[in-house]
């Protein structure tokens, strides 16, 4: 009966803290967690998505990231980016997108818009960061 016990509550821990993370993504997860000072505690990976998006955080039924990184990658768009902006989604809890005016081509003012992120807007990283925080 104690082993039954001590399995089950083994097997319990175990399920839980077993988060999910492509390789490819690990990098700048780690990064993104770091600048952002929290911990992602549900599963992302990379896998293709129907239609135009990129990415989606899906909140039911369990809360999880998924990323076309093929489509990523044809539009020459930042992963970190597209990262940063599901973890707006899943993590910080932001519903809609923040629609203003482009930065500059192809780079939004806000980590929220739903305009493509293209690599060259890497360079706003800290300020889009920020924008999550002070959320
Ligand atoms: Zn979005």
């Amino acid at each position: 009966m104690k082993n039954k016990i001590t399995l089950l509550i083994l097997s319990i821990i175990t399920s839980c803290g077993d988060v999910g993370i492509s390789p490819e993504l690990q990098e700048d997860l780690s990064y993104l967690e770091e600048a952002l000072g929290i911990s992602v505690s549900y599963d992302m990976r990379i896998g293709p998505l129907d239609g135009a998006a990129a990415a989606r955080c899906y909140r039911y039924p369990v809360k999880r990231v998924v990323i076309d990184i093929e489509k990523i990658k044809a539009a020459g768009d930042s992963l970190r980016l597209v990262m940063l902006h599901e973890i707006g989604h899943c993590s910080f809890d932001v519903r809609g997108h923040e629609e203003t005016s482009l930065k500059e081509v192809g780079c939004p003012t806000h980590i929220m818009e739903s305009s493509n992120k293209q690599i060259r807007c890497e360079k706003y990283i800290g300020q889009y960061i920020s924008q999550l925080k002070n959320n």
